[in-house]
């Protein structure tokens, strides 16, 4: 089935194309040096969800690199409006990558001329069972480089891929100096004496993340903290969040049981909220 994103190479204006047909070049300073920034979007009922939220980290993220976004932030919601249109998938995701476009010497790129691309993929759903029975996270110790930007460099979580699978864990969570940071993919909540809280330092802020803080308060006591290794551990209850992964509780990390071993009562009642905020989602 051919599907279509939007590609806008060096010195070349934007346009439509079948995915089949996008090609970038091979010194883009993407490919050669990894020097790119990216946003992950879903749609819940074909609307993106969160747009503005994460058209606002995109810029942060592109700032922090110092690359130029091509397109308006109007223009951006159109291409994105047509090629969900174009591609009819029932729901998507959608990845909007930036790099520094072709390298001038291996080292250097030309600030005018980024290659941009909106890609959309038919959306990857969870596995059902991770959302009742839980999952298990390792821990490694990192700190992601620029932590506030969604960058391209995922050589630490893609590396620990192997290690990952055989510790049947779902996600690598990164810690530093004891503390805890974010999972290679997600954020990190716990509850501890019905209070929920999370980390806000050397991490990237996620939207679900900042959802789930503004959806919670209205029933928990809400805190943006430093988490010790030993807060987890002796925490209630335990989960992550992500853009593809809504909430999903965790009920095991490094080998050792998180509060009763089971999806806990609160995080229950998050991820329904959460997912009852989602159905009725209209607006960006
Ligand atoms: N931290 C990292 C390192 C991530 O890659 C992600 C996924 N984008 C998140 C946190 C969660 O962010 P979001 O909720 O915006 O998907």
């Amino acid at each position: 089935m051919t599907s279509y994103c939007y590609l806008n190479l060096s010195g070349q204006d934007g346009k439509i194309v079948s995915t089949n047909d996008a090609h970038i070049s091979i010194s883009d300073i993407g490919l050669l040096r990894g020097y790119g920034v990216f946003e992950l979007l879903r749609t819940y009922h074909g609307k993106p969800f969160h747009f503005k939220e994460h058209y606002k980290r995109f810029v942060a993220s592109a700032k922090a690199l110092g690359l130029r976004i091509p397109v308006s932030e109007n223009t951006l919601k159109s291409i994105i409006k047509t090629l969900l249109v174009k591609n009819k998938f029932p729901e998507s995701n959608i990845r909007i990558v930036l790099t520094g476009g072709k390298t001038i010497n291996g080292m250097e790129f030309d600030k005018k001329n980024p290659t941009f691309i909106v890609l959309i993929e038919p959306l990857h759903e969870m596995p059902k069972s991770v959302y009742t029975k839980g999952v298990k996270l390792i821990t490694h110790q990192y700190q992601r480089e620029f932590p506030r930007a969604k960058t391209l460099n995922y050589l630490t979580a893609v590396s620990l891929g192997e290690k990952r699978k055989k510790a049947k864990a779902f996600e690598v969570l990164y810690t530093k100096e004891g503390n805890v940071l974010e999972a290679s993919t997600s954020n990190i909540f716990i509850f501890r004496k019905g209070k929920l809280s999370t980390p806000k330092d050397d991490i990237l802020i996620g939207v679900t993340r900042n959802c789930v803080l503004t959806l919670a308060q209205s029933a928990y006591d809400v805190d943006e903290k430093t988490i010790s290794m030993k807060d987890l551990l002796s925490a209630d209850e335990v989960f992550i969040t992500a853009t593809n992964k809504a909430i999903i509780p965790v009920v095991q990390i490094d080998g050792k049981k998180i509060g009763s071993g089971k999806v806990g009562k609160h995080t229950r009642y998050l991820m329904d909220m959460f997912a009852h905020y989602t159905l009725h989602y209209t607006h960006d």
